[in-house]
């Protein structure tokens, strides 16, 4: 056991790294030589990444940037509970309270291990005037940007004050900086190294988007003739379940919809063919939102047709297929929403059932919303979102890898898809299939 795994079961009761990812970040980031970029999935142990190095560093603070202060406090909250010393400045605590964390940051030696701010606050001349202290007085031992997507434009949560950090970098050449973000796509990624100025070279630690249990397929509507058909016996093969499987293991799948109507209308004509399925949407009371979700992950019910809104937070590792009806929005949500499949390692399905008016439906309303745009900003996410659902369509309508579209989108080297997905598995059968598909779409 060296220093590093050493302060881990000390500092934060654990006996080993969550992965070997988790790992190689720490040691990059507590040598502290370069830059270091983090993306790795949501409850991958991101924040130990920079919480556990800082704590290898006597009587130096980490500054921490977060875009929200629920999320700060609840950082703090985790820390202080492994009595490690974790404080924030912001506009909302009383002044007494600023001064004592002030007081502890400019005095000889400080307490404070963790100082958590929003990028708000770092314009402020408060906080200005005492990251200049504690660099003069070289009490720094890094720089955090957490939710470090929040730079790009190509992210879901841009916010433009996290653009002026990238000022702070070039003021302050001495402190490494580290990067964190779960918004893993090659876009992203490259606003995160260029905006927020990061050193050359990054260290970058990336968790690899291939998850070789998957197996990924398209299927074109319009050369079925039974699509509820064959979505139920595609549903349905994929259920097979163990006998004595407690409940909350059982088999489950989830069938993803555009809209709230086609929600319920799958889940009617799916019960219909003996498939006990449920509806899940935003136009549903919370309370029965919630009933959905624990029959479902309870194992009552196995299959749910769902908006988008399903998933968040939902953790079942037993789910064994997830179908899209129609498209996803772009390949980032889609590659999200499939990969609740097979959380627990074993063979899974991801299936589009790709349909050419729903495309064009899709396509209509994104251009309208484009119209609709009047900021330079709202025209440049216009455009961004249109950008993306057209390599959602790509992925549809043109023979390649699965699995190679997702790393190509990721900015990863090709994985070895091994007959993954129908491509790799029969090409010449998705060649006819798409032939097929484009022939009755134009007739
Ligand atoms: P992320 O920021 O990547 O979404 P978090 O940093 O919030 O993830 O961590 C997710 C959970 O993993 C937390 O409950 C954290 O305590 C736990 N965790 C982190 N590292 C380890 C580890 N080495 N062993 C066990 N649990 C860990
Ligand atoms: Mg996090």
């Amino acid at each position: 056991m060296d220093n590093v795994t050493e302060k881990l079961l000390e500092c934060f009761g654990h006996r080993k790294f969550k992965s070997e990812l988790q790992e190689r970040a720490v040691r990059a980031i507590a040598r502290g030589v370069h830059d270091v970029y983090v993306s790795m999935p949501t409850g991958s142990g991101k924040s130990l990444c920079f919480q556990l190095p800082a704590m290898l560093q006597d009587n130096k603070v980490a500054i921490v940037f977060s875009p929200l202060l629920a999320l700060i406090k609840d950082q703090i909250d985790h820390l202080t509970k492994f009595k490690i010393q974790a404080e924030s400045i912001n506009s909302k605590m009383s002044t007494k309270d600023r001064e004592r964390v002030i007081n502890d940051l400019r005095s000889m030696r400080p307490n404070t291990r963790f100082l958590y701010v929003t990028p708000e606050q770092a314009a402020t001349g408060t906080f200005k005037s005492l990251m200049e202290h504690l660099v003069k007085y070289k009490k720094v031992s890094y720089v955090v940007v957490d939710e470090a997507h929040c730079v790009s434009e190509w992210g879901h949560d841009f916010r433009p004050d996290y653009l002026k950090l990238g000022d702070l970098r070039e003021m302050y050449r001495s402190i490494p900086w580290v990067a964190l973000t779960a918004t893993a796509s090659a876009e992203v990624a490259k606003d995160i190294l260029s905006n927020l100025k990061l050193l050359q070279p990054v260290a970058q630690y990336k968790t690899p988007s291939f998850r070789k249990n998957l197996y990924y397929d398209v299927i074109y509507q319009n050369c079925i003739e039974d699509e509820i058909g064959d979505l139920c016996e595609f549903l349905k093969k994929s259920l097979k379940d163990d006998e004595n499987v407690k409940p909350k293991d059982k088999s489950a799948v989830i069938v993803y919809c555009r809209t709230r109507e086609q929600t319920e209308e799958l889940a009617h004509m799916l019960n219909k063919r003996g498939l006990n399925s449920l509806a899940y949407h935003g136009g549903l009371k919370a309370s029965e939102r919630i009933s959905v979700q624990e029959r479902w992950s309870g194992g009552e019910c196995p299959c749910v047709c769902a908006t988008l809104s399903f998933g968040m937070g939902v953790d079942k590792a037993t789910v064994r297929a997830v179908a899209h009806w129609g498209l996803a929005q772009n390949v980032a949500a889609y590659y999200q929403e499939s990969g609740r499949a097979g959380r627990d390692g074993k063979p899974a399905f991801c299936r589009i059932y790709y349909c050419g008016k729903e495309r064009n439906a899709v396509d209509f309303l994104l251009k309208a919303e484009m119209a609709r745009a009047r900021t330079p900003e709202q025209k440049q996410r216009c455009k961004n979102a249109y950008k993306s659902f057209e390599l959602m369509v790509k992925y549809c309508e043109e023979v390649k890898c699965r699995h190679k579209r997702f790393a190509d989108y990721f900015g990863e080297e090709g994985p070895r898809c091994g007959g993954r997905c129908d491509v790799c598995h029969d090409e010449r059968a998705v060649r006819r299939a798409l032939d097929q598909h484009q022939r009755r779409a134009m007739s």
